[in-house]
């Protein structure tokens, strides 16, 4: 492996999956639903595949799923982007941080980048050849300092990568902190990259994209995707919203990542991006539920639980049940309660704050976080 790869070794993600498979542990680590999304979405990509969709679909991803991502954006954000040109498609997310990393930083540029961050960031922030620099949300409110963003600046900095709602904490960027923050990137002349795949999973608070406030649209590259909110994480459906010139750049690195992405998939989610809003408001509701279910099983196991304002997560501290070391106590948990959780210490470059803090997934079913819960209380 290249000395500038060291340390990426194994995603925690696949670790601890693989753990939960072999010793049958409830797998409450990698963040993926336990059951399907909607019945008639599947439905339509079993009718794509039927009516032929099933070679090369164009690079920017089909014009129909392109203008459902923008009427989406219109919908629930009031935003316009031009479906032809400032859409872009992509297999994932996780394809749009990458091809937007790679695309925009040179070796040696320095990205800022909320911590804990989501462990793609630090691997296409590291295969660009350039450097993170980490400004930690801590316990227990998990907010950005914004004196420690606004110095974490240097003349080296190019891209401040961003994401709200916040893998792992749950934190919810607020009006106040968007605005703090892209007045340094305006002043710095930076782009900001912010991934927003939960943008409809907000519990508590309300989802602001920081491309809808002033002076940003144009310095700014939202990526979403079609995993959390429709349940569907394994289609494997993305897509990044931004100027045409960002947009341009973006489309240079995913070209030769992927060059294209699942056809029948993308009809498909352009059916279910025009669900009504009964669908979303459905789903939020739903996972709110399942927060307050898990977050309860986990404060009587003895717990510390910070209750997160949106995703699929909750953060909890160990250090009650007399464990300091959550990597170890992840790798104990599956044989000492039946159940795999993600530590979030791989997440940190400050690994002292990150240590004792342990994620648990509550998109499950009702019946598996009960279970869970019995389970973790002993
Ligand atoms: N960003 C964050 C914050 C995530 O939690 C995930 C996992 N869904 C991704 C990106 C990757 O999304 P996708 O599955 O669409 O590649
Ligand atoms: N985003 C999901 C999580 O945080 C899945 C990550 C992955 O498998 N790479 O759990």
């Amino acid at each position: 492996l290249a000395r500038h790869l060291d340390g990426l070794g194994t995603t925690i993600f696949a670790e601890m999956s693989a753990l939960a498979r072999t010793t049958g542990a409830i797998n409450l680590g990698q963040g993926f639903p336990d059951t399907d999304g909607p019945a008639e979405v599947i439905e339509a990509a079993v009718a794509a595949m039927r009516d032929g969709a099933n070679q090369y679909p164009p690079g920017d991803g089909i014009p129909d799923l392109r203008l459902a991502v923008a009427e989406h954006r219109q919908r629930f954000h009031r935003q316009t982007f031009d479906p032809d040109g400032e859409v872009l498609i992509t297999t994932g997310a996780t394809e749009a941080i990458a091809a937007a990393l790679l695309a925009l930083l040179e070796p040696g540029d320095e990205v800022i980048a909320l911590e804990p961050f989501y462990d793609s960031y630090a691997a296409c922030i590291a295969m660009a050849g350039a450097r993170r620099v980490g400004v930690t949300l801590r316990p227990p409110h998990f907010r950005p300092d914004l004196d420690e963003l606004r110095a974490a600046v240097t003349d080296r900095t190019r891209v401040i990568m961003l994401n709200t709602p916040h893998n792992p904490t749950g934190t919810v960027l607020t009006r106040a902190e968007l605005e703090a923050i892209a007045a340094v990137a305006i002043e710095h002349d930076l782009i900001v990259v912010t991934d927003e795949v939960y943008e409809h999973l907000v519990y508590t608070g309300e989802h602001i994209p920081i491309s809808t406030l002033p002076g940003m649209r144009e310095r700014t590259v939202t990526i979403s995707s079609a995993g959390k909110t429709f349940s569907f994480t394994g289609w494997k459906v993305g897509w990044v919203c931004a100027p045409r010139e960002l947009i341009a750049a973006v489309r240079t690195t995913k070209q030769f990542l992927t060059y294209t992405s699942g056809a029948p998939f993308q009809p498909a989610i352009a059916h279910a991006l025009r669900l009504p809003d009964t669908y979303f408001d459905g789903l939020r509701e739903d996972l709110r539920h399942k927060r307050d279910l898990l977050g309860g099983g986990l404060r009587a196991a003895g717990l510390t639980v910070y209750e997160p304002q949106g995703t699929y997560f909750t953060t909890t501290d160990i250090t009650p049940l007399g464990y300091a070391d959550g990597l170890d106590f992840c790798r104990k948990l599956p044989e000492l309660r039946g159940v795999v959780a993600i530590p979030e210490v791989v997440f940190f470059d400050n690994v002292e704050v990150g240590r004792p803090l342990v994620r648990f997934a509550f998109c499950k079913r009702v019946e598996v976080l009960e279970e869970a819960a019995k389970r973790l209380a002993g």
